[in-house]
C-alpha cells in the first residue's frame, strides 16, 4: 500500500506536495519522495523514512517549479531499499518523466522478463519500473499515447501519477482498485491536485472535485484538464479493505465518510455477534470507530482500556527475552481501572497472523478482566492481496489455516466473532449514496476475505511479503 500525490500550476508545488504526503503518511512509512518541474528540468528528492525525516527545508527549496508529484511507500512488490523509493524519474527518447504508483502490477514478472530480453536494464526490483520501460519502448509519438500504450499491457491495480516538464498525468486502473481523487486549491491560482485520499486536500485548503473514475486518464497541462477513458473497461472492484482499515477515518471516499462506515461495521458486528459484557474497548487506533458503533448498538459503555503510544518509531534496542510483551507494550498499555473485574469486548478491524490479538487478549486479562471477547469488524482474512496491500502468504494467515474454535483458543479469548462477508458488503453499500455509485464505483474487491480475485494474477506469490507489526 502506498500513497500518491500530484499538483499542477502552483508556485509552492513542492511545499504543498510535502503537506499532501504528510496527510497520506498512514499509507506508507518506509520511504518518501517528491519530483518537481520548472517546465524544463525534473528535480528529485527521495529517501527512506517518514516524510518528516526525508525532507529538510533546504531539500524542499531545491525542488523548484510549479508542478510536482510525490509518493509515500509501504513496500509490497520489490521489498525495501532506497532504489525502490518513488517517484522514479528517468530520461528517455521524449524527454524526462517521473512516475509514482499505488497498487500492484500482477503481470510485472512476465513483462519484466520480456523487457529484459529486449535489452531493458532495470534499476529497482519494483513492479512500477516496468511501466517506465514499457513507455520507453512504445512507438507512440506523445507521452500520453505512450502511457496508454504501456498501460494497455499492464494487469493489476494502479493509481498512478506521472510528471513531465510539460504536465501531470493521473490514471486509475479500469477496476478502480485503489482510490484516486481530484481537487483544486481554493485560493487563486486554483491549481489542480490529485491524491490517493481527499484528506490530503484538507491540509492545503483544496477542495475535492471528484474521484478519478476507474479506467480514467486525466492530463493537466498549459491547455487545462482533459479526461479520457482509453482502456478496455472492467467491472469495478474498489478495495473494500480501504473502508475497513487502510484509508484514514477522516477521509470521505465518494460522498461517504470512512469513519461513519466503520461505525456502521461495528453496529452490524454487534447485531451479528452480541455478547453479555460490561464494557467495549477498542484496539487503538484501527478499532476505534467500529468499537464506537458496537458500543452504541448494544448500549454498553465505551472505554479506552488500551492506550496507544504515538511516539513509537523504529527501535534498535533488542530487548532480552525476559522482557515479555516488549513489542506490543511499546505501542499499547492497558488502563487497569477500566478493565479490572469486567467482562470486556475488545474490538479491532482485522486479524492477520493473530499474534497482536493474542498479546492484547493476554494483556487485557492480566489487567484484571474477567472475560475477554474479541470482535472483528471484517470477515476472516484468508487470502493474500495481490493488488497492493502487504499481507503474508496464505499459510501465515491464521484464518486460512485455523477454525474459529482454534483461533479462539490461540488468542486465549472467551469468544471470537468476525463480521460476515454479507454484513460487510451490505454495510458499505448501504452507506454509499447513488451519487457515489456513478462518481465512484459500485463493486468491490474483497479477495482477501473471499478468495475471488477480480483481476488475473499471473504469478501467485511473486514475493513473500512480510507484515510489519503495525496495527498496534
Ligand atoms: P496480526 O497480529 O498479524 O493479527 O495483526 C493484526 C493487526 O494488524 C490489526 O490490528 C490490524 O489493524 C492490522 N493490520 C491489518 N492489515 C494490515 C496491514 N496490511 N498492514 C499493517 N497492519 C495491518
Amino acid at each position: 500500500m502506498c500513497g500518491v500525490f500530484g499538483i499542477y500550476g502552483h508556485s509552492e508545488a513542492a511545499n504543498l506536495t510535502y503537506l499532501g504526503l504528510h496527510a497520506l503518511q498512514h499509507r506508507g512509512q518506509e520511504g518518501a519522495g517528491i519530483v518537481t518541474t520548472d517546465g524544463t528540468t525534473l528535480f528529485t528528492h527521495r529517501n527512506l523514512g517518514l516524510v518528516h525525516d526525508v525532507f529538510s527545508q533546504h531539500d524542499l527549496e531545491r525542488l523548484k517549479g510549479s508542478a510536482a508529484i510525490g509518493h509515500v511507500r509501504y513496500s509490497t512488490t520489490g521489498g525495501g531499499g532506497l532504489q525502490n523509493v518513488q517517484p522514479f524519474a528517468v530520461d528517455y527518447a521524449l524527454g524526462s518523466l517521473a512516475i509514482a504508483h499505488n497498487g500492484n502490477i500482477t503481470n510485472a514478472d512476465a513483462l519484466r522478463r520480456d523487457l529484459e530480453e529486449k535489452g531493458s536494464i532495470f534499476q529497482s526490483s519494483s513492479d512500477t519500473e516496468t511501466v517506465i520501460h514499457l513507455i520507453a519502448h512504445s512507438r507512440q509519438k506523445t507521452v500520453e499515447d505512450r502511457v496508454v500504450d504501456a498501460l494497455s499491457r499492464v494487469e493489476g491495480a494502479y493509481s498512478l501519477v506521472f510528471l513531465t516538464p510539460h504536465g501531470l498525468i493521473a490514471v486509475r486502473d479500469p477496476a478502480g482498485v485503489r482510490p484516486l481523487c481530484l481537487g483544486r486549491t481554493k485560493a487563486a491560482p486554483h491549481a489542480y491536485v490529485v491524491a490517493s485520499e481527499p484528506v490530503a486536500f484538507d491540509l492545503m485548503d483544496a477542495e475535492l472535485e471528484r474521484f478519478v473514475a476507474p479506467g480514467e486518464m486525466i492530463v493537466v497541462d498549459e491547455n487545462g484538464l482533459r479526461s479520457s477513458f482509453p482502456f478496455a473497461s472492467r467491472p469495478p472492484a474498489m478495495c473494500v479493505f480501504e473502508y475497513v482499515y487502510f484509508s484514514r477515518p477522516d477521509s470521505v471516499l465518494g460522498t461517504t465518510s470512512v469513519y461513519e462506515i466503520r461505525k456502521g461495521l461495528g453496529r452490524t458486528l454487534a447485531r451479528e455477534h452480541p455478547v453479555e459484557a460490561d464494557v467495549v474497548v477498542p484496539v487503538p487506533d484501527s478499532g476505534v470507530p467500529a468499537a464506537l458503533g458496537f458500543a452504541d448498538a448494544v448500549k454498553l459503555p465505551f472505554e479506552l482500556g488500551l492506550i496507544r503510544s504515538h511516539y513509537v518509531g523504529r527501535t534498535f534496542i533488542e530487548p532480552q527475552q525476559s522482557i515479555r510483551h516488549f513489542g506490543v507494550r511499546l505501542k499499547l498499555n492497558p488502563v487497569t481501572s477500566a478493565l479490572q473485574g469486567k467482562r470486556v469486548v475488545v474490538v479491532d478491524d482485522s486479524i492477520v497472523r493473530g499474534t497482536t490479538s493474542r498479546k492484547i487478549v493476554k494483556m487485557v486479562r492480566a489487567a484484571g478482566a474477567r472475560e475477554v471477547h474479541v470482535r472483528i469488524s471484517s470477515p476472516p482474512t484468508q487470502w493474500p492481496c495481490y493488488y497492493g496491500i502487504d499481507t503474508p502468504t496464505r499459510g501465515e494467515l491464521i484464518a486460512s489455516t485455523h477454525t474459529l474454535e482454534e483461533i479462539t483458543r490461540y488468542l486465549t479469548a472467551d469468544s471470537v466473532g468476525y463480521l460476515s462477508r454479507e454484513g460487510l458488503l451490505a454495510t458499505v453499500a448501504k452507506s454509499r449514496s447513488s451519487q457515489d455509485e456513478s462518481a465512484h464505483n459500485r463493486g468491490f474487491c474483497d479477495a482477501c476475505f473471499s478468495g475471488q480475485y477480480p483481476i488475473p494474477i499471473f504469478s501467485p506469490s511473486p514475493h513473500e511479503p512480510q507484515l510489519p507489526l503495525l496495527g498496534v
